[in-house]
C-alpha cells in the first residue's frame, strides 16, 4: 500500500479489455439491509411502509397467479397459494410490528430478524412438507424486501454515471441487467472462468476479473479502479503514471482487436482447405448484431434460460416463438442451435420455486428440471417448433446423462409435435435434435446416445467440472480447472470419434473452444464446429486459417503422450506460436 492507498490484486481474467473508472459496490439483496434505530414518531411510518409492502407483494403474487392460471392451468397457479398464506400470516405480521415498536428499528431489519427466526424453526422440522415451506417463506420474504427497498437493481444499472462494479459475487441474473454503456467493467471476489457471470461478461464485452477473494473489503464507493481483463489484475487507486500506462495498454488492445477484425468475414478454412464451422454462443437475441459483426457462421448455442430471469413470471409460448423467430430470420439459412432451458446450477430463477439444494450444479437442473415440469418444457418446445419454419433451427437438450432422459425428452417433443399437427400449425418436421455431451456418463455411452440424435455438442464447461470434480464457480480451486487435463482430452477425442463413427457432426460450445492454443488439438481430433463467444470468433478464425490439418493432427497426437495439463498447455502454446509465425499466408487480406 502506498500513500495513495494504491493496491494491486490478482484474480482470474475472464473478459478481455481494460476499464478505468470509479467503483460502485454492488451488494445483493440479502446484504443490503442496514439496521437503523428509529425515533418514536417514526414507528407508525415504518408500520405503514410494512403494510404497503405486504399489499404490493400480494397484488404481484395475484397477478402472477392470474397469468399462470391462464397459460398453464389453475393447478399450477395454486402453488402460489402457499405464498399468499405466508403473506397473510397474522403471527408473522404481528411479530414484525411488535419488533418495530419494542426495539425501535427500521422495518427491513425487523422483518429480516423475524424471517431468520422462522427459517431456523422450519429448517429443524422433521416433517418434509413443513420443511419445504421454507422456500415459500424465503421467496415471499425476498419479494417483500424488494418492495420495501424499492427498485434497487434498477438504481444500480441505470445509474447516470459510468462505473466499475465491485461485488462479492454477481449472479448471472444480476449480470444480465448490466448495460454496457453504464457498467464499464467489473470485478468480483468469487467466481471462476466458466461461471455464467464470466461468460456473460464476454458476451456483453465488459472487461472483467473474478476470483479476487479480498477486493470488496479493500475498496469503497468512488475509489478509482483499473480492471485489466487481459492479465487478471485489479489496481485500486492507481497514481497518475499507472493510469497513463494502462491507457496506453487499452489503446494497444483496441488496435489488436481492430487488426483481428480482418478475419471476421473470412471462412474458417485451414491452409490445406479443410473447413470447419465457427458459430456463436448467445444468451439474448439482442446479441445478434454482435454475432453478425464478428462473422459467425451460425449460432451453436442459444442459452435460452436467460429468458426466464429477471421477471416475475414465465415466458409465454408467444415470447419464445418471437425470440427464436427473430434469431432464425437474422441468421438467414445459417444453423441456429436452440438449447432448451438450462435452469438451475448457478442460473437460479427465483419465481420457479426451485428449492435450495446442497449441490445445485449436480441437482435438478436443465433437462432434469424440464422432465419434472413438462408443462413448462412444452411451452418452450412449442415456441421453438413454431419458429422452425423461419430458418434453420435445431433443438439441443442440456445435461443428458443417460438414454432414458433423452427418450423422455423426445417423447415430450413428439407429443408437442402431434399437438401442432392436430391443430395444423406448421413446423419443420425434420428439425435436427442434438444433445450436449457435458456429463461424463454421456461421454462414455456416446455410442448408445448417438443412435437417437442428429448431433453432439461438447459442453466442456460442465464436462470438466464433473470429470475432474472441480466446481466451475469456485475460485478456491480454480487452479484445478484445466481444459488440457489428459482425462478431459481423452474424453473429447472419444466423443468426436464415436460421433463420427455414427455419422454425426460434433461441435463444442464450452469455453475451451475459444482458447486459441487448444484449437490445434481440437482441429486435430476432427471437431466439426466451434461455437464461441462472438468476440472470440476473429482470433479463432485467424488460428484455423494459419494451420494445416496435418500440423493439427500432429499436435493432437503429441499431447496425448504428455502427462499433465501444464505440459500440454506449454506444448500447445509453443506450437501455436510457431504455426502463426511460419504460416504467414493464413493472414486475412
Ligand atoms: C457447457 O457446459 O460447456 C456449456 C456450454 O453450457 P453452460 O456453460 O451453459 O453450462
Ligand atoms: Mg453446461
Amino acid at each position: 500500500m502506498t500513500k495513495n492507498n494504491e493496491k494491486m490484486l490478482k484474480g482470474i481474467a475472464v473478459s478481455p479489455g481494460i476499464a478505468i473508472g470509479r467503483v460502485f459496490i454492488w451488494a445483493s439483496e440479502e446484504y443490503n439491509i442496514t439496521r437503523q434505530q428509529i425515533k418514536d414518531r417514526q414507528i407508525p411510518v415504518e408500520i405503514v411502509r410494512f403494510e404497503e409492502a405486504l399489499i404490493k407483494t400480494r397484488s404481484e403474487i395475484l397477478e402472477i397467479q392470474r397469468k399462470i392460471s391462464k397459460e398453464m392451468g389453475v393447478e399450477h397457479a395454486e402453488i402460489f397459494n402457499a405464498h399468499l398464506l405466508v403473506l397473510e400470516d397474522r403471527m408473522l405480521i404481528e411479530e414484525v410490528i411488535n419488533s418495530i415498536k419494542k426495539e425501535k428499528i427500521n422495518v427491513e431489519a425487523a422483518f429480516v430478524d423475524i424471517l431468520r427466526r422462522y427459517y431456523e424453526i422450519f429448517s429443524k422440522m422433521d416433517d418434509e412438507y413443513l420443511r419445504e415451506r421454507l422456500v415459500d417463506i424465503q421467496d415471499v420474504g425476498k419479494r417483500v424486501l424488494r418492495n420495501l427497498l424499492g427498485k434497487q437493481k434498477k438504481v444500480l444499472f441505470e445509474t447516470d454515471e459510468q462505473a466499475i462494479v465491485v461485488a462479492i459475487n454477481l449472479s448471472p441474473s444480476d449480470t444480465a441487467l448490466m448495460h454496457k454503456d453504464k457498467v464499464i467493467g467489473f470485478a468480483t471476489d468469487m467466481g471462476g472462468r466458466t461461471s455464467h457471470t464470466a461468460i456473460l461478461a464476454r458476451s456483453l464485452e465488459i472487461p472483467a476479473v473474478v476470483g479476487m477473494k479480498t477486493l470488496t473489503p479493500s475498496v469503497k464507493n468512488g475509489d478509482i479502479l483499473i480492471v485489466d481483463g487481459n492479465q487478471g489484475v485489479v489496481i485500486v487507486n492507481p497514481p497518475a503514471a499507472v493510469i497513463k500506462k494502462y491507457r496506453r495498454e487499452r489503446k494497444k488492445f483496441e488496435d489488436f482487436e481492430k487488426d483481428l477484425s480482418r478475419f471476421t468475414s473470412l471462412p474458417a478454412i485451414t491452409q490445406d482447405k479443410h473447413t470447419v464451422e465457427v458459430g456463436a454462443n448467445i444468451e439474448f437475441p439482442d446479441e445478434l448484431s454482435s454475432v453478425l459483426a464478428h462473422g459467425a457462421g451460425g449460432i451453436g448455442l442459444f442459452r435460452t434460460e436467460y429468458m426466464y430471469m429477471n421477471r416475475p413470471d414465465l415466458p409465454t409460448e408467444e415470447e419464445h416463438y418471437q425470440a427464436y423467430k427473430k434469431v432464425a430470420e437474422a441468421m438467414a439459412k445459417k444453423p441456429v442451435v436452440i438449447r432448451t432451458m438450462d435452469i438451475g446450477g448457478d442460473k437460479f430463477v427465483s419465481h420457479l420455486d426451485i428449492p435450495p439444494e446442497m449441490n445445485p450444479l449436480m441437482g435438478r437442473r436443465a433437462i432434469r428440471f424440464c422432465l419434472a415440469r413438462p408443462d413448462i418444457f412444452k411451452v418452450q418446445l412449442r415456441g421453438i417448433l413454431r419458429a422452425s419454419v423461419h430458418g434453420n433451427l435445431k433443438i439441443m437438450y442440456p445435461m443428458i446423462s443417460g438414454l432414458e432422459e433423452l427418450r423422455q425428452a423426445n417423447q415430450i417433443l413428439d407429443e408437442v409435435k402431434s399437438e401442432l399437427r392436430r391443430k395444423k400449425i406448421a413446423f419443420n418436421q425434420d428439425i435436427e435434435i442434438g444433445i450436449m455431451i457435458e456429463v461424463p456418463s454421456a461421454a462414455l455411452i456416446a455410442d448408445i446416445l448417438a443412435k437417437e440424435v442428429d448431433f453432439f455438442s461438447i459442453g466442456t464447461n460442465d464436462l470438466i467440472q464433473y470429470a475432474v470434480a472441480v466446481d466451475r464457480v469456485n475460485e478456491k480451486i480454480a487452479y484445478l480447472y484445466e481444459p488440457a487435463h489428459p482425462a478431459v482430452l481423452r474424453l473429447i477425442k472419444s466423443i468426436i470419434e464415436v460421433g463420427h463413427d455414427h455419422n454425426l457432426w460434433v461441435g463444442m460450445c464450452g469455453e475451451m473452444a475459444s482458447e486459441p492454443p487448444f484449437a490445434l488439438i481440437l482441429l486435430g481430433f476432427g471437431l466439426d464446429e466451434f461455437s464461441v463467444s462472438p468476440v472470440a470468433i476473429p482470433e479463432l478464425k485467424k488460428v484455423i486459417r494459419s494451420v494445416n490439418i496435418e500440423q493439427a493432427r500432429e499436435v493432437s497426437k503429441s499431447v496425448l503422450k504428455l502427462s499433465t495439463a501444464r505440459e500440454i498447455e506449454v506444448f500447445c502454446r509453443a506450437r501455436l506460436q510457431e504455426v502463426l509465425f511460419n504460416n504467414k499466408t493464413g493472414k486475412g487480406k
